[in-house]
C-alpha cells in the first residue's frame, strides 16, 4: 500500500536541502539533518529554537517585523522563492544559502515552511570571478606596475582575503612591492615583522620556497603551534599572534616559465580556509599581473631605446652642425686667396695658372655649398631651425620664382610653365623656408631633365592643405629609389649626379622643413617619361602649434 507519510519522512530526512518549519511565533518546530549539519546544530537542539538565530544579528529585527506584517495583512511584500540569504553558523561564520518558503494552516495556526540550499561555494566562485574581472581592469589600466600591483593587492583584500602581499624578484633579491590590509595599525606590524624577523629563507612554505621552486603552498588551517614554534622571541610570537594569520596561500608569478616573484594572500577570518579552488583564482590572478608587469618592463624598456637613439641623433646632429661652421671659415680663406692670385695681387699669372685658380674656386664653391646643406640639415635635425609663420599670398610668392630660375632654365634650353591660380589665396607659412623647398625642387628638376624637356610648376587647395607639384619630363627615378631619395646623401646615380653637383641633402631638407610646417613631400615618377614633386602644406596652423613656443622659437 502506498504510505505518503513514509515517502514524506524519507524525502525529508536524505535531500542534502535543509527544510524546517516555523510557528507564526517565529519557533522552529521541525528541521531535517541537513538543516542542523548547514548550521552546525542537532536537529533536537534546533527544535524550539527562534528562526532568528540563524541568521547574522543585522537581519534579525527585519525578519521579526516582516513575519508580524505578515501575520497582520496577509500580503507578501517577497518573492518567496529562491531569496538569496546570508545565515550564521553556529561556530560564528557566515554562510549563503538560497530559500524558498511556503505556509499551511495547523489546528488554526500558520506553519511557515522553508527549504534552503547551501549556495556559499557558488556566492564564493561569483565572487572570484567578480574580483578577477575588476583586478584585470586595474591591470591594464596603469604601465607603472608596482602602483598597479598595490591597487591590486587592496583590492584583494576586499573580497577574497584579509591579506595580500606581491614580492618581486629583483636581481636575485627578493622585494616586496605591495602589501595591503584594511587596517593600517595591523600593515604597520607586517612591515615591522618583515624588517625585524625577515622570512627564513629555508622555510618550505614562505615566499623564497615558492619563488625558488615555481610551486605554489596552500594552508587551508595554519596551526597556532606552528605560528609558536616558529617564533624566534617574545616579541616576534606577540607580531605574528598579532597579524591573526589563520589560513594562507602563496603562488608563483611566473613569465614565460620564470618565476619574477609570487603572491601571498592570507585569510585572518576562522572560517575561511583556503582551497585549492582559491589557489587557482590567485593563480589566475598571479599570471595577469605577470603580464601586466612584463608590458611596463617591456614599454619601458622601448621608451629606454628610444630616448637613447634620440640622444644619439642629437649628439650626431650637433656634432655635424659644429663641424661644419668649423669648415666654413678656412674654406672662406681658401675663396679669398684664390681671389688675390686671380685679380694679380701676386704678381702676373700665366693663362694655365690661371685656369688653375679657377678649379680651385669651383671646387670651393662646391664644397661650400655641400657644407651649407649639412649645417642646414644638422640644424633641422636637431631642432635648432626657427620658423617665422607669416600670412602669404601663393600665387605671386609662386609666380615669382621663373625669375629666380631663368638663368637655369636658359642654360639647360627648358621650357617653363606657371599655372597661375586664385591670387587671394593665402596661408599662413614661413615665406623663406617655403621658398627654398620650392627652389631645390626646382632645380633637381632642371638638374635631371635633358635640354628641350619641360618643367612645370602648378598648385590647388585641397581641403584644408596647398598642394604644389613641381613636375618634369627628365629621366624618372626607379620605383626602389622613390622613398631613398628623400634620405640624406642618397642620390640614385653618383656618378651622374655628380656631373650635376648637388649633395645629396635637398631633398632630406625640403621634407625636413615641410613636415616642421606641418606638411609632407611626395613623388611619382616613371622611368624616362619623368617625375612630379608634391609639396603638401597645411594653410593655417593648428591652434595647438600657434600655442606652442617650441614651433616659433629655438630652444
Ligand atoms: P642632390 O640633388 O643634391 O643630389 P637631393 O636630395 O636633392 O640631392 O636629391 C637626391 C637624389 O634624388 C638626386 O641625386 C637624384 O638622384 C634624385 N632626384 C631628385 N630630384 C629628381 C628629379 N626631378 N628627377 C630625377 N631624379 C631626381
Amino acid at each position: 500500500m502506498h504510505d505518503p507519510d513514509a515517502l514524506y519522512r524519507s524525502v525529508v530526512a536524505t535531500t542534502p536541502d535543509a527544510i524546517v518549519t516555523m510557528d507564526d511565533a517565529g519557533i522552529i518546530q521541525f528541521a531535517n539533518p541537513a538543516t542542523g549539519k548547514l548550521f552546525g546544530y542537532s536537529t533536537a537542539e534546533l527544535q524550539g529554537m527562534s528562526l532568528a538565530n540563524l541568521m547574522p544579528e543585522r537581519f534579525r529585527a527585519q525578519h521579526t517585523a516582516g513575519l508580524a506584517r505578515y501575520l497582520a495583512t496577509g500580503t507578501k511584500r517577497l518573492d518567496w522563492s529562491n531569496l538569496r540569504l546570508p545565515g550564521l553558523h553556529r561556530d560564528g561564520h557566515e554562510i549563503s544559502f538560497s530559500l524558498s518558503f511556503g505556509e499551511y494552516a495547523d489546528g488554526g495556526r500558520k506553519i511557515f515552511t522553508g527549504i534552503m540550499r547551501d549556495i556559499s561555494d557558488i556566492i564564493r566562485r561569483e565572487n572570484g570571478l567578480a574580483f578577477l574581472l575588476e583586478a584585470s581592469e586595474v591591470l591594464t589600466k596603469s604601465l607603472d606596475y608596482e602602483s598597479t600591483l598595490r591597487s591590486v593587492a587592496e583590492l584583494a583584500t576586499r573580497s577574497i582575503a584579509d591579506w595580500a602581499a606581491v614580492d618581486l624578484l629583483d636581481d636575485g633579491e627578493i622585494r616586496r612591492v605591495a602589501v595591503a590590509h584594511p587596517d593600517p595599525a595591523k600593515l604597520q606590524i607586517a612591515r615591522d615583522l618583515e624588517t625585524k624577523y625577515p622570512t627564513d629563507p629555508a622555510s618550505k612554505t614562505g615566499i623564497h620556497h615558492v619563488i625558488r621552486t615555481g610551486e605554489r603552498v596552500v594552508v587551508p588551517e595554519i596551526p597556532a603551534e606552528l605560528l609558536s614554534s616558529s617564533a624566534k622571541d617574545e616579541e616576534h610570537l606577540r607580531l605574528i599572534q598579532a597579524l591573526d594569520l589563520k589560513s594562507y596561500i602563496c603562488v608563483p608569478l611566473k613569465l614565460r616559465d620564470e618565476v619574477i616573484g609570487a603572491l601571498t594572500l592570507v585569510s585572518s577570518n576562522p572560517a575561511r580556509h583556503y582551497t585549492e579552488e582559491d589557489a587557482d583564482l590567485a593563480s589566475d590572478l598571479a599570471s595577469r599581473a605577470a603580464v601586466a608587469i612584463d608590458n611596463a618592463r617591456l614599454f619601458k624598456q622601448a621608451e629606454d631605446a628610444r630616448a637613447a637613439a634620440e640622444e644619439a641623433n642629437t649628439a650626431k646632429s650637433e656634432f655635424l652642425a659644429m663641424m661644419s661652421h668649423e669648415l666654413r671659415t678656412p674654406l672662406n680663406a681658401i675663396s679669398g686667396y684664390a681671389e688675390l692670385l686671380e685679380m694679380g695681387v701676386r704678381g702676373e699669372m700665366t693663362e694655365e695658372q690661371l685656369a688653375d685658380v679657377r678649379s680651385i674656386q669651383r671646387s670651393q664653391a662646391h664644397l661650400l655649398s655641400i657644407i651649407n646643406d649639412m649645417l642646414n640639415f644638422a640644424k633641422l635635425e636637431a631642432g635648432k631651425v626657427l620658423f617665422s609663420y607669416v600670412e602669404v599670398a601663393l600665387d605671386p610668392l609662386l609666380g615669382g620664382l621663373e625669375e629666380l630660375i631663368r638663368p637655369q632654365l636658359l642654360e639647360r634650353k627648358l621650357d617653363y610653365e606657371y599655372r597661375s591660380h586664385d591670387p587671394r589665396i593665402t596661408a599662413e607659412l614661413d615665406g623663406e623656408k617655403f621658398q627654398q623647398v620650392m627652389l631645390n625642387l626646382l632645380s633637381n628638376a632642371i638638374k635631371f631633365t635633358e635640354p628641350g624637356g619641360r618643367i612645370g610648376l602648378s598648385w590647388k587647395i585641397e581641403g584644408e592643405n596647398v598642394l604644389v607639384s613641381v613636375s618634369d619630363t627628365g629621366r624618372g627615378i626607379p620605383e626602389d629609389k622613390l622613398e631613398p631619395i628623400f634620405e640624406p646623401f642618397v642620390q640614385v646615380e653618383q656618378l651622374r649626379t655628380r656631373v650635376a653637383g648637388g649633395s645629396g641633402l635637398g631633398l632630406a631638407i625640403s621634407r625636413d622643413i615641410a613636415r616642421a610646417m606641418g606638411g609632407d613631400i611626395g613623388v611619382e615618377s616613371e622611368l624616362g617619361k619623368g617625375s612630379t614633386f608634391t609639396l603638401k602644406l597645411p594653410l593655417r596652423r593648428s591652434s595647438e602649434e600657434v600655442s606652442s613656443p617650441v614651433a616659433d622659437s629655438p630652444p
